[in-house]
C-alpha cells in the first residue's frame, strides 16, 4: 500500500481518500471537523486599511483551539511589502509566541526574508517546526535555511525547468521536504511526479518519505 499524498499547504479543499491536505482558511471561516487546516495572519493583511490587530489576534487564538487546526499559517515576512515591514515583524513575533504556547507548527510566507526569519527563530528560541512554503531558492538559500529547524515546501515551481528550484531541489535533505499546491489549479500528484523526476527517485518512495515527514510533525 502506498502512503497517501500530502499537500502541506493549499487553498483548495478536496476530498480524496488518498490525500492529506492542510487547507489554509480565512479567519472568518470556522474550523470543520473533518480534515486539517491552518489559520494565520498573512503579512499582506497588514496592508488592509481596516485591519484590526487585537480583534484579528483574538480570533486567530480561538480558531487554533480546534484540534483540526494543525498549524499556524500563513504567517511570515514579505520584503516586497516594505512599508509595513516593521509591523510585519511585530505581528510575526506574536504569532511565534502563540505557536510555541499552543505547540502548533508554523507555515511561513517568506519573501526575501530568510535572514530575519532565522534571526527571529533564534531570538525566541522557538522549538516548533517551521515550514517555509512556496520555496524556490538557490542551493545557497537551502544551505542557509537547513539546520535551523526549518522545513521547505515546494510547489508548482518544480514544473518549470527554468526556476531556481529545478537545480536546488536535490540539495534539500529529503527529511526536510514537503510538497504543496498553494493557489495553483493543479493536482498534488503532478507536483509529486515533477519532484520525483528532478530527484531521480521513485514516486512511491517519495510518497513514503513525505508522509513520514508529515507524521513526524503532526
Ligand atoms: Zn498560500
Amino acid at each position: 500500500m502506498n502512503s497517501p499524498f500530502v499537500d502541506i499547504h493549499t487553498h483548495n479543499a478536496k476530498t480524496d481518500d488518498d490525500l492529506i491536505q492542510i487547507v489554509n482558511l480565512d479567519l472568518n471561516q470556522s474550523c470543520p471537523e473533518q480534515g486539517y487546516y491552518s489559520y494565520g495572519i498573512h503579512p499582506w493583511k497588514l496592508d488592509e486599511a481596516d485591519f484590526q490587530l487585537e480583534e484579528t489576534f483574538a480570533l486567530l487564538k480561538e480558531r487554533l483551539q480546534s484540534p483540526n487546526a494543525l498549524a499556524l499559517g500563513e504567517a511570515g515576512l514579505d520584503k516586497m511589502h516594505k512599508d509595513c515591514f516593521e509591523q510585519q515583524i511585530a505581528v510575526f513575533e506574536r504569532q511565534i509566541e502563540l505557536s510555541e504556547a499552543l505547540q502548533k507548527p508554523m507555515i511561513l510566507h517568506d519573501v526575501k526574508s530568510h535572514n530575519e526569519i532565522i534571526a527571529l527563530r533564534k531570538k525566541h528560541k522557538a522549538k516548533q517546526p517551521w515550514i517555509l512554503h512556496g520555496f524556490n531558492g538557490t542551493e545557497q538559500d537551502v544551505k542557509q535555511i537547513i539546520g535551523q529547524g526549518l522545513y521547505l515546501s515546494v510547489g508548482e515551481s518544480v514544473l518549470h525547468s527554468e526556476r531556481k528550484i529545478a537545480k536546488s531541489l536535490k540539495k534539500i535533505p529529503l527529511e526536510l521536504l514537503f510538497l504543496e499546491t498553494d493557489m495553483a489549479e493543479i493536482d498534488i500528484e503532478t507536483v509529486y511526479e515533477a519532484a520525483a523526476k528532478l530527484l531521480e527517485m521513485d514516486i512511491n518512495a517519495l510518497r513514503a518519505q513525505i508522509f513520514s515527514n508529515f507524521a513526524k510533525l503532526f
